[in-house]
């Protein structure tokens, strides 16, 4: 489907190309244990049936899944009231149920758009709402200055801290909530930024992101590596290699990584590079649940502690 998330107003995300941007050889992994952000038909702004994903980690030998359809509680926002929690839990049930034993676990997870106006709403519904899985994201809305109507006039003489402001400051907010298993694409505003702010912008400005790493850490909240900006503008993750490497210097201990698809050839799409960043920067697992409690998925060569980093990944 089209890339409507740049046109403005819109909160989607991911919903991109489905090939890489530039050189770089990304593709759509196999053999790997877990993709822990997906998006179907019961996403506003995805097409895909839980159906075709379920089949897709059958022949690419993708062990377990995460169905994160977005929940919006803006009214104004697109996956406000979209689908219910009941007709998404049936539908991911069922087909948890028809694949379990062809060898593809599927849970049922959500993907919260986080609106600090919101917090006590979202508290409330995911108390009431036992989902296996939980991201909580920062979208960008219909009043937010990074449309691509505003954008351009936005940065014109902004610093890149006030630039950034009013997304990382909602992250801020969405780390120091504790509310969710993992923080969804950390700096996603990249996609939205580009060309007048660039990755390599950002990248020179490390200090901006430390706030938002120290609050993860500080609340137990995973951080995302999220490969869906390897199909996007930015042609990295969300956020880079560099700052899953600082939440891990900076005492992060939880990662997550999904490819966040929204199309059916995004499934799986950079999550092997996903997976790298984790690994270089020393994780040995992934953060998961399956309701309960936190669980591990041990990172593929990593399973021995003694594993050397970057051989197989
Ligand atoms: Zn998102
Ligand atoms: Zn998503």
């Amino acid at each position: 489907m089209t890339d409507r998330s740049t046109s403005g107003g819109s909160t989607t995300d991911g919903a991109a190309r489905d090939a890489p941007d530039g050189s770089v050889p990304v593709a759509q992994a196999t053999d790997l244990p877990l993709d822990s952000h997906l998006h179907t038909t019961r996403s506003p702004d995805a097409n895909v049936p839980l159906e075709a994903y379920a089949r897709a980690a059958h022949d690419r030998r993708i062990a377990e899944l995460a169905i994160t359809d977005h929940v919006d509680f803006d009214p104004r926002r697109p996956a406000y009231a979209f689908s219910t929690f009941t007709e998404r839990e049936r539908e991911v049930r069922d087909a948890a149920e028809r694949w379990a034993d062809r060898g593809v676990a599927i849970r049922f997870g959500v993907e919260v758009t986080y609106q600090r106006a919101y917090e006590d709403d979202i508290r409330a519904y995911l108390k009431r709402h036992p989902y296996d899985f939980v991201i909580g994201s920062v979208h960008i809305g219909p009043d937010d200055p990074y449309t691509s109507e505003r954008v351009g006039s936005f940065v014109a003489g902004r610093s890149l801290r006030d630039i950034v402001a009013p997304y990382f400051d909602e992250v801020l907010e969405t780390a120091r909530s504790g509310l969710f298993d993992t923080l969804g694409h950390l700096d996603f505003v990249k996609r939205y930024l580009y060309p007048h702010v660039t990755p390599a912008d950002l990248a020179a400005a490390p200090e901006l992101y430390e706030p938002l790493l120290r609050a993860l850490v500080e609340s137990g909240t995973a951080l995302e590596v999220n490969a869906s900006g390897l199909r996007q503008a930015a042609n990295e993750t969300y956020p880079s290699a560099a700052i899953v490497a600082r939440f891990r210097e900076l005492g992060g201990r939880h990662v997550t990584a999904g490819s966040d698809a929204h199309l059916e050839s995004s499934f799986a799409f950079g999550l092997r590079e996903a997976y790298g960043h984790a690994r270089q920067a020393g994780f040995r697992q992934l953060a998961f649940r399956r309701g309960g409690e936190r669980v591990a998925v041990a990172l593929p060569g990593t399973e021995s502690p003694n594993a050397t980093v970057g051989l197989s990944l």
